[in-house]
C-alpha cells in the first residue's frame, strides 16, 4: 500500500510496537520519515527491523509502571528530541466472566489498558504543550461501543480510554494539541489467535467489507490523524472496523 505523507520533522512514541498493530504502525511511520522510539513490554522489541538504523529505537517498557513510563520518555527525549506524536497501541485481553473475576484480574486490565495511556500522556503532555503543538492517537476496541461477552473489564477500560481522550482533547486544544481515538474492529493478530474460526466467520459475515482486519489497515488512519492532512480532526473516535457498527 503506498501512502506519501511526510512526517521527517516528527518523533514519535509508539507502545505495543512489538507486533500486531502496533509493529505495522511502527513501520508505516518510520517509512513517512519520522524518528520512533518502539516501546514494548516484550523482549521482542529489540529486534530492530533491518534498515531503519538512526530513526528507530527499540523501548522495552511496562506501560503501566509510572518509572518505567518516565525513564521511557526521558529516553525519547535524549536520543530524538521531544515527542511530536504519541501513539498508545498497548494492550491485552483476558477474557474472563465478571461472577468469576478476582479484583487483580480487574486492576491489572485497567493498569494496563487504560492507566498506562493516563500516565504516557502525563509524561508526555509538558513536551508538547512546551512546543504549542501535538497529537495523541489512543486505540480502544469495538468493545467500547458494544460491549464483549467475558471482557467487561476490556470494554469499560476501552470505553474510558475513548471518554479521557475526549475530555483531554477540549482541555489541551488551545495548546494546539489533537487527541483522537481509533476504535478497531476484528483484527488478524496475536490478540485474536486463540479465537475459534466459527468464531471469527461469524464476525466477517455481520461485517459489511466481509473480512477480517489486517494490522496494516491502520497504517493509513494513524498517519492522517498523525500529519497535518487530520489538522481539524480531534476528540474523535475512528472506527476501523470494515463497518461492523456505524453511526
Ligand atoms: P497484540 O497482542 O498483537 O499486541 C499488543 C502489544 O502490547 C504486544 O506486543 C504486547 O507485548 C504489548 N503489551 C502488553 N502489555 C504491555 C505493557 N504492560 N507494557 C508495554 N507493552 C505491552 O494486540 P493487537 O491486536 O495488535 O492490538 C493492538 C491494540 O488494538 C490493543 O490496544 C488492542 O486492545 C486493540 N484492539 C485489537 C483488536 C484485535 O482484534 N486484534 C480489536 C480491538 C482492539
Amino acid at each position: 500500500m503506498e501512502m506519501s505523507v511526510n512526517l521527517s520533522d516528527k518523533t514519535a512514541i509508539i507502545t505495543g510496537a512489538a507486533q500486531g498493530i502496533g509493529k505495522s504502525v511502527a513501520k508505516g511511520i518510520v517509512e513517512s520519515g519520522a524518528r520512533v522510539l518502539a516501546v514494548d513490554i516484550a523482549d521482542s522489541i529489540r529486534d530492530v527491523p533491518g534498515k531503519l538504523e538512526g530513526k528507530y529505537e527499540p523501548c522495552q517498557t511496562d506501560v503501566s509502571d509510572p518509572q518505567s513510563v518516565e525513564k521511557m520518555v526521558l529516553k525519547c527525549v535524549e536520543l530524538f528530541g521531544a515527542p511530536d506524536l504519541l501513539i498508545n497501541i498497548a494492550g491485552i485481553t483476558n477474557p474472563c466472566s465478571v461472577q468469576n473475576m478476582s479484583l487483580d484480574t480487574w486492576q491489572q486490565m485497567i493498569d494496563v489498558n487504560l492507566t498506562s495511556v493516563f500516565l504516557t500522556t502525563q509524561y508526555v503532555l509538558p513536551y508538547m504543550i512546551e512546543k504549542q503543538k501535538g497529537s495523541m492517537i489512543n486505540f480502544s476496541s469495538i468493545y467500547a461501543e458494544t460491549g464483549g461477552v467475558t471482557c467487561a473489564h476490556y470494554s469499560a477500560a476501552k470505553a474510558g480510554i475513548e471518554a479521557f481522550s475526549k475530555a483531554l482533547a477540549r482541555e489541551v486544544g488551545g495548546s494546539g494539541i489533537r487527541v483522537n481515538v481509533i476504535a478497531p474492529g476484528l483484527i488478524e493478530t496475536g490478540m485474536t489467535d486463540l479465537m475459534r474460526p466459527e468464531q471469527k466467520n461469524a464476525l466477517i459475515k455481520r461485517t459489511p467489507l466481509q473480512r477480517i482486519g489486517h494490522p496494516d489497515d491502520f497504517i493509513g488512519p494513524v498517519l492522517l490523524l498523525a500529519s497535518n492532512a487530520g489538522s481539524y480532526i480531534t476528540g474523535q473516535i475512528i472506527r476501523v472496523n470494515g463497518g461492523r457498527t456505524m453511526s
